[in-house]
């Protein structure tokens, strides 16, 4: 069968492994899993919103409200925006699709940064666009200038902080590229992990509203999925003025995010005391990865997520040692396919992240290389 020759060249997204696979796979009791893969927050969501969802359930026959109005308008008064500059989306993976569909086209193009979100590329690659990478294992704001100038793409993406390597641009130094950048030029600042950037350091926190009143062109992008553990429910949002939110309103295909997940974001949202204790957790937690790797000499990039990314060369190969915790029932995610020789880790429960650090251990002292 013919297919859009667009896809024969599609690289699939490589999800991090789920407990089932590590079960089947290497026989290894689910109770004995530890998934440090995926970014998800240890501790679940809130409980206020699993009950919510409990309370909700018996909605499930109806179509869910396609004005979302109360998620909409809790999320209007949490960042104090108009329900207008907002577009929810499922996850905000789908933002970055109505992105991409809203702007691109054979032959347009998008700028990132070479080791960055993958979803980047896979939706820009869905509609004929060449991907442009400026070089480094960090965003180079210059090198992406001077590329914006020579290539004039449709859109550039900024991950802040970024994912997989968990370091974050400043958002002065973010405001000061945005200004250089022509308004036709679409600039998506991805926040996924904002609230934990937010937390460690004011000079990385982002205010959307600020952000989307200074500037026409950008579309700044959060998610229920990380700091809030929603992961599973799929819910994520894109804040810009109303023309982009517009144009990205009319790709949105109706009833896309469902009647639970709506109910749990908007009750996830209003539970902040469970924000603040994740975020505080996470990095109390961090500085025992910090630890472990000084003491095996592993370098580790300044991370403002809650994962945190081991640098492995001189110690070990990281597929080999990805596969290794594997086999040892600790997932983690292999940086290889980005071209670092790097595995990520998300911060875990404390006793997860001490069943890391003995396999870890063990594994080193017995010369997985
Ligand atoms: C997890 C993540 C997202 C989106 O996740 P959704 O579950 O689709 O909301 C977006 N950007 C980055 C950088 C992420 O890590």
């Amino acid at each position: 069968m013919k297919f859009n020759p667009v896809i024969e060249h599609l690289k699939t997204y490589e999800p991090g492994k789920p407990i089932e696979l590590v079960v089947r796979d290497f026989g290894i009791d689910p109770a004995d899993i530890v998934k440090l893969a995926s970014n998800e927050n240890p501790h679940g969501c809130s409980p206020k919103a699993v009950e919510a969802v409990r309370n909700s359930a018996h909605l499930m026959f109806r179509y869910p409200d396609d004005t979302m109005t109360e998620l909409k308008q809790a999320l209007s008064a949490h960042f104090d925006v108009s329900g207008e500059e907002l577009v929810i989306g499922a996850g905000s993976d789908q933002i970055i699709e109505f992105a991409c569909r809203a702007k691109l086209y054979g032959g347009a193009k998008i700028l990132q940064s070479d080791i960055t979100f993958a979803m980047y590329q896979i939706y820009a690659a869905q509609c004929g666009a060449t991907v442009i990478k400026s070089p480094g294992i960090a965003h180079d704001l210059d090198a992406m200038y001077r590329l914006y100038q020579e290539h004039a793409p449709e859109i550039i993406f900024i991950c802040a902080p970024n994912n997989p390597t968990g370091d974050c641009l400043d958002r002065v130094d973010i405001e000061n590229f945005v200004e250089r950048i022509d308004e036709d030029t679409l600039v998506v600042v991805d926040g996924a992990y904002q609230e934990y950037a937010a937390f460690k350091d004011s000079c990385k926190a982002i205010e959307p509203k600020n952000l989307v009143e200074k500037f026409p062109h950008v579309l700044y992008l959060g998610t229920f999925s990380k700091a809030y553990g929603l992961g599973g429910m799929r819910v994520g949002y894109g804040i810009a003025r109303r023309e982009i939110i517009r144009s990205l309103y009319k790709l949105r295909p109706p009833f896309n995010v469902t009647t639970l997940s709506l109910v749990a974001a908007e009750t996830a949202l209003g539970d902040q005391h469970f924000v603040q204790r994740t975020l505080a957790d996470c990095f109390a937690e961090m500085e025992h990865y910090k630890n472990f790797a000084e003491e095996q000499g592993i370098r580790t990039i300044e991370s403002y997520t809650n994962f945190i990314t081991y640098v492995l060369d001189g110690i070990a190969d990281s597929t080999k040692l990805a596969d290794a915790l594997l086999q040892r029932g600790v997932i983690v995610r292999d940086l290889k396919g980005y071209g670092l020789n790097a595995i990520r880790i998300t911060i875990g429960k404390t006793d997860e992240n001490q069943r890391f650090f003995d396999t870890m251990k063990q594994l080193l002292n017995s010369g997985t290389k």
